[in-house]
């Protein structure tokens, strides 16, 4: 725990140490010392607590084995959980990954004929764009900013969160690969 030092104390100046408090509660308390807004990124233990899911190292490891990742698949996901916690079950990989995804901490996408892979990229509409021949998947900025960013022809009455666009195509390696 970290206690703001009191007035006349040490002043540390009027940036926030952001390395140090990674692990702290911060207290802004009294107001004594002004608007002081600490804004730190929160750990990835305290955004699933936030998300209110139950805290585990394994769940730890699998959202910041994704976030790192690109696109991963489950069994690249589950390897790096392993790689950081020891062994862990396919299952529970699965289920993490499933809780994760419902609390929208993680994102899942499916291309068509392809496993299913999970990004920390989330809620901002983005698209994916997909190699035909070697799978490789890059993101692809929405064009409009906020989902959905298609405004659907006929809506049938639904209220239309998300439009899911997928491009295809062939990326630069396989490109060069198939015209040499
Ligand atoms: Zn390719
Ligand atoms: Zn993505």
């Amino acid at each position: 725990m970290v206690a703001l030092s009191r007035p006349g104390g040490q002043r540390s100046g009027h940036a926030p140490d952001l390395n140090h408090s990674l692990s702290c509660t911060v207290h802004v308390c009294d107001g004594k010392l002004g608007v002081v807004t600490a804004s730190r990124n929160p750990t990835t233990a305290e955004e699933l607590r936030g998300a209110g899911l139950r805290v585990t190292a394994a769940r730890v490891a699998l959202l910041e084995t994704v976030r790192r990742g690109d696109h991963l698949g489950v069994e690249a996901i589950a390897a790096g959980v392993r790689d950081r916690v020891g062994h862990v079950s396919l299952q529970a990989v699965y289920d993490a990954l499933h809780a994760l995804t419902a609390a929208g901490l993680l994102r899942r996408i499916e291309p068509a004929g392809s496993p299913a892979r999970f990004e920390g990229r989330v809620g901002d509409n983005h698209h994916h764009i997909v190699c035909r021949s070697c799978g490789v998947v890059a993101d692809v900025d929405c064009a409009t900013g906020e989902a959905p960013c298609l405004t659907a022809s006929d809506d049938h009455g639904f209220s239309v969160g998300e439009a899911e666009v997928i491009y295809w195509g062939l990326c630069p390696g396989c490109s060069t690969a198939l015209s040499s």
